[in-house]
């Protein structure tokens, strides 16, 4: 039932059951889940967070996060939505709440380039910064400009632009664990007018070569392709993709590594050499790897997956043997990439 007020209708559940909200498809129940269409929405449940002593958590599509366990709070279900289009300057601000690969289309729909590399991540745009998501050789840094963001402590909204952000690799600022979550409302990119294609990325160029000069076009059906082969597809079975971040170590440990296999699969990175994580973990075993309902993709062994039944928590429990197991065996640290909810 929606919980009526002078000044919205904020469409509110209580005792929200959250599988329909993650695409690990786990149970788990929040205190209350309200939906944010407006910023009135916003402001109305945050106050309504604050009387009630409730923590928030903030949630797109669900993509990546993993509850294991319930919320005892509010969750803020981001669906706000709009698209504004400046095709002379290639500026576009988009709504947290709109669907990131429906933006890639409708981009490309409007001779705007440069993200086709990261067609079919799925989730929101407002997620999209809080983890400078990437794939195919680009990040979304290259394409940020500045974004809005309402701070749920002072209820203020301020401008935050690229520097303010300070993106790295699967991170930012926005990333930071907070008393009080930051909500992102929205963002605006600057898009390339003329077609750039990247092809820096290996197995995308491989998967063009029969294209002696691919569109951008092109470039987002190879994309689409790629994934759909490589990744298992979360509305099918549950995942969360990546489960890690790729460690970055030391030159002198990598040394080490070479002196254990033959030609260890490696990126140079700015503090180092970048180790893919589901490599580290195919070494241990770890592809098609099952234990009860929780378990490992047979197409990736970075990828966690939920058979039907598992819980987030035994989905967790994997999660920690798998970095238990590659840190013995290699003495490498894995940070999840997911966001992990334990909060009961
Ligand atoms: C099959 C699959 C493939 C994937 N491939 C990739 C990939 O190639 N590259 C990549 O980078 N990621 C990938 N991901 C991860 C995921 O898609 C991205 O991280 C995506 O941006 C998450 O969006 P979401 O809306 O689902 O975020 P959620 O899972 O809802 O939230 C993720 C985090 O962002 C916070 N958050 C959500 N919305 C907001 C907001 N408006 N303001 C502030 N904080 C917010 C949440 O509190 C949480 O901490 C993949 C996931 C899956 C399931």
């Amino acid at each position: 039932m929606p919980h009526k007020t002078g000044r919205c209708n904020l469409n509110l559940t209580y005792n929200a059951e959250l599988k329909p909200y993650n695409s690990f498809g786990v149970s788990a129940k929040a205190t209350c889940l309200a939906e944010i269409h407006a910023s009135e929405d916003l402001e109305q449940a945050v106050e309504l967070a604050d009387s009630n002593d409730l923590p928030l958590l903030l949630l797109g599509g669900g993509t990546n996060v993993l509850f294991a366990g319930d919320f005892p709070g509010m969750v803020l279900l981001m669906r706000n939505r709009g698209v504004e289009i400046d095709r002379e300057s290639g500026l576009i601000r988009i709504a947290a709440g709109e669907n990131w690969h429906d933006l890639v289309q409708t981009c490309l729909k409007n001779s705007l380039y440069g993200l086709e590399n990261m067609a079919l991540i799925p989730g929101s745009t407002g997620a999209a910064p809080v983890q400078n998501i990437g794939a195919y050789g680009i990040e979304l840094e290259s394409f940020f400009v500045e974004l809005d963001l309402f701070d749920c402590n002072s209820g203020n909204v301020r401008t935050m632009n690229r520097k303010d952000c300070n993106f790295s690799y699967r991170d930012s600022i926005l990333k930071q664990p907070r008393p009080r979550p930051q909500v992102v409302c929205s963002l605006t990119l600057q898009l390339l007018r003329d077609p750039t294609p990247n092809l820096s990325y290996p197995t995308l160029a491989k998967e063009l070569e029969p294209i002696g000069d691919p569109t951008p076009q092109d470039i987002f059906k190879a994309v689409c392709q790629i994934r759909r082969r490589r990744l298992p597809d979360p509305t099918k079975i549950g995942n969360a993709g990546s489960f890690f971040k790729n460690p970055v170590i030391p030159h002198n440990e990598f040394e080490q590594l070479r002196t254990r296999f033959d030609s260890p699969p490696s990126f140079p990175a700015k503090e180092g050499i970048k180790i893919p994580a589901g490599w580290l973990l195919e070494q241990c075993g770890f592809k098609g790897y099952t234990k009860g309902e929780a378990g490992v993709s047979e197409r990736h062994a970075l990828v966690l997956i939920n058979r039907g039944g598992a819980t987030g928590k035994e989905l967790h429990q994997l999660a920690m043997e798998m970095q238990a197991r590659v840190q013995s065996e290699f003495g490498i640290t894995l940070e999840p990439e997911v966001r992990v909810i334990c909060t009961a």
